[in-house]
């Protein structure tokens, strides 16, 4: 059991002549929600309060003053101490360069302009009239929301309020719309509200963990690596990987199920028939607790009841099925971990729902280590669901189209005009939007023109929609280029409120450094506005204040006056101050009311005593048959389009794109493919390609090795214009959702692949942000001090001298230029040297085989050549063999392939332990550790050939 017991928030020290604090706080990146310790200089905020807005070095020199040292809570229950790279990496994203640090409007219709800084008078009265105008001309439902998991409760509560209380209208959505709503469906046609029934003790206490759709190692790091000390510390443990990529995951997998992409119905229903006809249904549970047992059965049994029939289907081997059967039948603590591989479907519902069902069955769940986990991919997307941020939803797992809900809110609210029946999801919002039917529109903290399916139409809907209002932490992103209106928000570490993990715990976001510039709360910014659009109830002190809202709200009703109990209930945590609230311990909800005398106590699992959300307390199985993705292959696009994260960058890059020791591992947008696809495709590795669906196209670097089945292609959804010319890979996905959840079909569209024909291949490392030339392809990833381009371009180079030179564009009197060039060959290399230190260098080749980057960057992060280096330099490595590392595999350490390889050669190692013991990789916050493994299979497989 969680609780709510006081840990000291901030605490603070002092060596000899420089005092610390140390604030409490949890991470923004994915659903684990991992606390994290900030350690400041306590003079090192003051640096940053008030940073000028139009003075970029001095931005900078703050962002360099104002560095934390970031490490992990060992106290907080989610993660004892530990974090992944991206999380130890926090601290390098504190910088304001790039930020927005002032309020900046543009003349409507006219997006190339540049945006002018205004005041926030002058900004917010642009919102509020903007919204009031359209609202009063064409109706509440011509405005919208578009909100984020990365906002925090309190501002996604406010938002919420704002829109469907007092606008009247229900058209505020989220970015959760594509990573979960899928699993939020399934729980409340399941259990009657959208409850997440385990906790991750529960992943302790298993026998077997299923992970469906999940490459837990790269998504949710810390959780992984729970999962990987249990199976440590107890071998009988066994874990199963349902998954048609062999990922990093499968690296701790007793089984690996690769199925057919879109077959995970056909099963789970294959199980569903297996256990019942193996006699073990939990007859006592079942009857009891369940409805709809047998209409489930019978439509399990339609999809073929038999392990030959599901084989076929799921075009898996028929052991493969019998095996993974036959574990989940013989162990009684099971937990199924689900995430974006199950809900990012055009059936994504009816998946979570063939899950639901095995664990119904077998009554293995509200029990120690059983039960269906859905896992969320951002920090605060169940926070999300508590206050009603999707457009279906009502606050505090209130229902929108229940009349008497709606009056509760109202009255509690004292809302003038209450939305009356659902808002628009996502995907639907946007078309609403490109039909002239939503004409003004606020998007928060998100980057709908990268993120969203068929982007490109996105992208053209917001270029012509009336208003289009972005608060955002950064000044220019896909999104905010297209802005009328930017709002400069808080970003971590300002931040000040409250997130739920996946687990449903609590957790506070404190903040540790001042607002920068004039960069205000989310929160603040629409209760600004809605007081100008004339609305009482936004005048809220700080977030304590709205989160005691939320929290009151959450008792309303709740069991009491003919309505029904809701687990979501905060009852223990209403009534706190100022300084309780900031005194918060995470705490995992329900929280019903303490007994005299005691603290809040929160609730671990739910439905212990199974009496579930529903009104007859029954839980429902729901009969689900499978159904294959909206959109089939064919002769003209053969290949599967899958999409998702890589290990090292989060959504689209703003913050992590800033880290070079984020960059390392994943450098460039890549399409994944089977090298047998690849030579059908007629292209290579290392080439770049155009990847092709009849919604979009965009162009990435062919790679191998990321476990790719036939027919399938896998590619990062993180690359956008900011950091590359064509890899939006948003673009390419089709639109298909989910009937009931909304949530698009990311994980299936069908491609073609085909070369990206240029003449011409580099890249270039600089000490200039920008190239004075473009090239027809480009990628931009951040160095320490510099920053490398990978070009490729279609007009030939007459003149490579001169082309480096324009390109390059060094402006340091007395820069030398050393210079190679095989003009037969069209092989061109330079290097250009200011006082000794490396400014630039460019390598360009007709092919992309070009000289290793590692060496040379290290070179650039130099305050001087030495001579031996100089003298290497155009070669591309150094004099001395062996001493390139390769492409980051440990981005903590800065290890490398070729490093690691090396090590397991040299040193006959046989463990990823005995890896971390000789060369340090894996051996801080554990990442790489399943990547260490593949590199150990690999080599001991061309040791023993
Ligand atoms: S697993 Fe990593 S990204 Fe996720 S919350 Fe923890 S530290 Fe952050």
């Amino acid at each position: 059991m969680s609780n709510a017991a006081v840990i000291p928030l901030v605490s603070a020290t002092s060596s000899v002549d420089v005092p610390h604090v140390t604030v409490r706080t949890t991470c923004p990146y994915c659903g684990v929600g991992c606390g994290v310790e900030a350690v400041c200089v306590t003079a090192l905020g003051d640096a940053r309060r008030g940073a000028p807005e139009h003075a970029p070095e001095n931005k900078q020199q703050n962002a360099q003053a104002a560095m934390p040292e970031i490490r992990g809570d060992a106290l907080h229950p989610a993660n004892a101490g530990r974090l992944c790279v991206k999380g130890a990496a926090l601290g390098e994203t504190l910088g304001l360069e790039e930020r927005l640090l002032a309020p900046a409007m543009r003349t409507r219709n006219d997006v190339m302009e540049t945006p002018r800084t205004v005041s926030w008078d002058t900004a917010l009265d642009a919102v509020a009239d903007g919204f009031r105008a359209v609202i009063a001309e064409h109706g509440p439902d011509a405005v919208a929301f578009y909100v984020s998991g990365q906002l925090l409760t309190e501002d996604y509560y406010v938002a919420n309020k704002l829109m469907k209380g007092f606008i009247g209208s229900a058209n505020i959505d989220t970015n959760s719309r594509l990573c979960m709503s899928s699993a939020v469906a399934g729980h409340k046609r399941a259990f009657g509200e959208d409850v997440v029934p385990v906790c991750y003790d529960d992943l302790e206490a298993a026998d077997l963990i299923v992970l469906v759709g999940s490459n837990a190692a790269w998504c949710h790091p810390v959780l992984f690596q729970r999962i990987a000390r249990l199976k440590e510390q107890r071998p009988a443990v066994r874990v199963v990987v349902v998954d048609p990529r062999h990922t990093a995951t499968c690296e701790l997998a007793d089984l690996h199920v690769a199925l057919k992409p879109g077959s995970d119905v056909w099963l789970f229903n294959g199980l569903l028939s297996y256990l019942a006809d193996r006699g073990l249904t939990d007859r006592a549970f079942v009857g009891a607790h369940t409805h709809g047992v047998a209409e489930a059965l019978v439509a399990a049994a339609a999809d073929g009841g038999d392990i030959e029939s599901v084989a076929r289907t799921c075009k898996l081997a028929v052991q493969t099925v019998r095996r993974f059967y036959e574990m989940f039948a013989a162990t009684g603590r099971v937990v199924t971990v689900f995430s974006q591989g199950v809900n990012q479907s055009s059936s994504g519902t009816d998946k979570v729902n063939s899950i639901i069902n095995c664990h119904l069955l077998t009554g293995r769940i509200g029990k120690p280590g059983a039960g269906p986990f859905s896992i969320t991919g951002q920090p605060n997307a169940m926070g999300g669901r508590e206050v009603g941020g999707l457009a279906n939803m009502l606050a505090a797992h209130l229902e929108l189209d229940n009349a008497a809900h709606r009056a509760l809110v109202q009255d509690f609210w004292g809302a003038p005009c209450m939305a009356v029946q659902p808002g628009l999801k996502a995907v639907p919002l946007f078309e609403a939007i490109e039909a002239g039917r939503v004409k003004a529109i606020w998007i928060m903290g998100t980057n709908p023109v990268v993120s969203m399916p068929e982007a490109d139409r996105v992208r053209a809907a917001l270029a012509r929609c009336e208003l289009v209002v972005v608060s955002d932490v950064m000044a220019r992103t896909d999104t905010a280029d297209l802005a009328h209106v930017l709002l400069p928000a808080l970003a971590w570490g300002e931040k000040d409120g409250t997130v739920t993990n996946s687990e449903r715990r609590i957790s506070r976001q404190r903040p540790f450094l001042p607002p920068p510039g004039a960069a205000r709360a989310d929160w603040d910014l629409l209760c600004d506005v809605a007081r100008r659009m004339g609305y009482r109830g936004f005048d809220y002190p700080g977030p304590h204040a709205i989160f005691d809202e939320h929290a009151r709200l959450s008792t309303v009703g709740n069991g009491t006056g003919g309505v029904a109990p809701r687990q979501f209930n905060l009852a223990g945590l209403t009534g706190l101050s100022r300084a309780a609230y900031d005194a918060l311990a995470s705490i995992q909800w329900p929280v019903p009311c303490p007994a005299t005398g005691t603290g809040p106590t929160g609730t671990a699992r739910l439905y212990a005593d199974g009496r579930f959300s529903h009104a007859d307390g029954r839980a429902r199985f729901v009969p689900v048959r499978g159904c294959w993705p909206a959109h089939g292959i064919d002769n003209d696009y053969p290949l599967v389009l899958n999409t998702g994260r890589v290990r090292d960058h989060w959504h689209t890059m703003t913050r992590t794109g800033k880290v070079p020791r984020l960059a390392g591992h994943t450098s460039e947008a890549a399409v994944d493919m089977h090298p047998h696809d690849a030579l059908l495709c007629g292209v290579r590795e290392g080439e770049l390609a155009r990847v092709r669906s009849r919604w979009g196209a965009m162009v990435a670097r062919v790679r191998h090795g990321g476990g790719m089945p036939r027919g399938s292609v896998f590619v990062p959804i993180h690359w956008n214009a900011q950091f590359a010319s064509d890899a939006r890979v948003g673009a390419v996905v089709n639109a298909a959702v989910d009937a009931v959840s909304g949530e698009p079909e990311f994980k299936h569209t069908p491609v073609q692949v085909e070369p990206f024909p240029v003449s011409w291949h580099a890249f270039v490392l600089t000490r200039t942000q920008e190239l004075a030339t473009p090239a027809t392809y480009w990628t931009r990833i951040q160095g320490r001090q510099f920053v490398r381009y990978e070009l490729a371009g279609r007009e030939a180079i007459a003149d490579a001298g001169a082309w480096a030179r324009a390109l390059l564009d060094v402006k340091a009197a007395g820069a030398e230029w050393l210079e190679y060039e095989d003009a037969t060959a069209g092989v061109y290399r330079a290097a250009c040297v200011v006082a000794g230190r490396l400014e630039a260098c460019v390598f360009l080749s007709p092919r992309p085989d070009l000289p290793a980057r590692t060496w040379l960057s290290v070179l650039m992060e130099n305050d001087a050549l030495a001579t031996p280096e100089r003298a290497s330099l155009l070669a591309g490595e150094p004099l001395e063999a062996g001493t390139d590392t390769g492409q980051i595999v440990c981005a903590c350490f800065g290890v490398g392939r070729e490093t690691i390889c090396r090590a397991i050669r040299q040193h006959g190692l046989s463990t990823a332990a005995e890896v971390t013991a000789c060369i340090k990789a894996g051996g801080n916050c554990g990442s790489c550790v399943p990547e260490i493994g593949a590199l150990l299979l690999a080599c001991h497989a061309v040791q023993a050939a």
